[in-house]
């Protein structure tokens, strides 16, 4: 069986740690979208880790990790990666990386920042990891697949025509100076000998892994508003962000998806740029106090460290992220963060020219919505490292009844801290363990 764990919202909402915690009873463990230019926060006994390429399965030494063809896989991080956590004490992870993944190069890197600098004040706040680029390119169809590295005459011919395409950009749109083919080329051929050991055919692995009865896990980047297609377009991301996409990005049957874990914070966060429609949002001190109190280390991105624009639970945007990831159970994060305070709002509705809705809208009109919150009273006491959801106090359990009730979804985990262990788990008429 397959159960995908992904974001309801605009990214970090913890799915790191809820996928670390569920790959314990997983066979494998498949990322099948996205690239690096996300982080995964992990802490458990090995330490802390910010994950941006591997899946969050590869503590354990009972799990593949899968790397599917929906990832934009850039090579040297992913090297990068596994030899960092290897010399922090983990053993050397399971990794299968899809030969039909397809390969971010460097100048899906440069032609990121090239044209962040040529937009200027009206840029999209990339991480400048080159994922638009690259997934521009998959789908002009002048990407190049792994599979690819391994056949030097069809690689040569389809680096060079991609290279052609780039320099003309580079020199004629940026004014940047051109690439040097043979040099990148040479480079692209030292990196494919570092992960040929891994390279392999995911797509009959996971379709023998469903027939041998196992169980995968999808992990998702970032949350349903950065889909470009569901999401708050033109300020998403490229590659879809919905479990639907595990379908395609990992090559599972859409029938075999029975379990799919939305993962939302107990508050809004969002990395991005400030034009960015960020409705829930609180500025100011309060905003500075709870940047200071979320997540483990404040909010600041795990590849970027920028802070975070952070924001009270926004109902109205969880509720649709739910519905678009098809969720049947919601995980909610960081609710020991809030401990702090007297009173908290929630947003329940947007006003839009007059009308309140709690209807998630386009982004014209999300872009005029202003938040309407109802307040609920906060529980004014350290609840972190929590186990049992019944010893919460009744505030917090109240708090989390009515965000249930707002986004009609059933919410089975509450987490009271960073630790995998930090973990209530909440029965609700909504939800019938199977
Ligand atoms: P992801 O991209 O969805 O995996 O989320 P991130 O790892 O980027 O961000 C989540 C942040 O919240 C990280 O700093 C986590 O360590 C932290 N975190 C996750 N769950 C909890 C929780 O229940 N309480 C607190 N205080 N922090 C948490």
């Amino acid at each position: 069986m397959v159960k995908a764990i992904v974001g309801a919202n605009w990214g970090d909402e913890g799915k790191g740690k809820i996928t670390d915690m569920l790959a314990q009873q997983s066979d494998v463990v498949i990322r099948f979208q996205g690239g690096a230019n996300a982080g995964h926060t992990i802490i458990n006994d090995y330490g802390r880790f910010a994950l941006h390429i591997l899946p969050s399965g590869i503590f354990y030494p009972h799990v593949t990790n899968v790397i599917g063809n929906g990832v934009a896989l850039d090579v040297s991080k992913l090297v990068g990666e596994l030899e960092s956590i290897v010399s922090q004490g983990v053993p050397a992870p399971k990794l299968i990386v899809s030969d039909r993944a397809q390969l971010l190069m460097p100048y899906h890197v440069l032609q990121d920042a090239y044209e962040e600098e040529r937009l200027g004040g009206k840029a999209f706040g990339s991480t400048k990891s080159g994922i638009a680029p690259f997934y521009s390119d998959k789908y002009a169809k002048t990407g190049i697949q792994v599979c690819d590295l391994f056949d030097e005459k069809i690689l040569r011919e389809r680096f060079f025509a991609a290279v052609e395409l780039k320099n003309v950009l580079f020199e004629h749109l940026y004014h940047k100076p051109r690439l040097d083919a043979e040099e990148l080329m040479a480079q692209m051929l030292q990196l494919r000998e570092r992960i040929r050991p891994y390279v392999g055919d995911t797509v009959a692995f996971v379709h023998q892994a469903l027939k041998e009865d196992k169980t995968l896990l999808l992990e998702g980047q970032l949350g349903s508003m950065k889909d470009p297609d569901l999401g708050i377009f033109p300020m998403t991301t490229s590659s879809h962000t919905l479990a639907g996409y595990g379908c395609v990005g990992a090559s599972v049957p859409p029938t075999a998806i029975e379990d799919v874990i939305c993962v939302t914070k107990a508050y809004s966060s969002c990395v991005g740029s400030q034009t960015e429609p960020f409705v829930s949002e609180v500025t100011g001190d309060a905003g500075d106090e709870l940047r200071r109190r979320g997540g483990d280390k404040g909010e600041f991105g795990a590849t970027t460290g920028r802070p975070r624009r952070v924001g009270w639970f926004d109902a109205v945007a969880t509720k649709y992220g739910c519905m678009v990831q098809g969720a049947t159970q919601v995980a909610l994060t960081c609710l020991d963060v809030l401990g702090y305070l007297d009173e908290i709002p929630v947003c329940t509705g947007y006003e839009i020219d007059g009308q309140v809705t709690d209807m998630f809208p386009t982004t014209p009109s999300l872009l005029r919505a202003k938040p309407v919150f109802t307040t609920l009273p906060g529980w004014k006491c350290d609840i972190r490292g929590c186990k049992n959801y019944d010893d919460l106090p009744q505030q917090a359990r109240d708090y989390v009844d009515f965000l249930e009730a707002h986004i009609g979804c059933p919410i089975t985990f509450v987490s009271s801290g960073p630790k995998r262990e930090e973990m209530t788990y909440r029965t609700t008429k909504l939800y019938h363990h199977a």
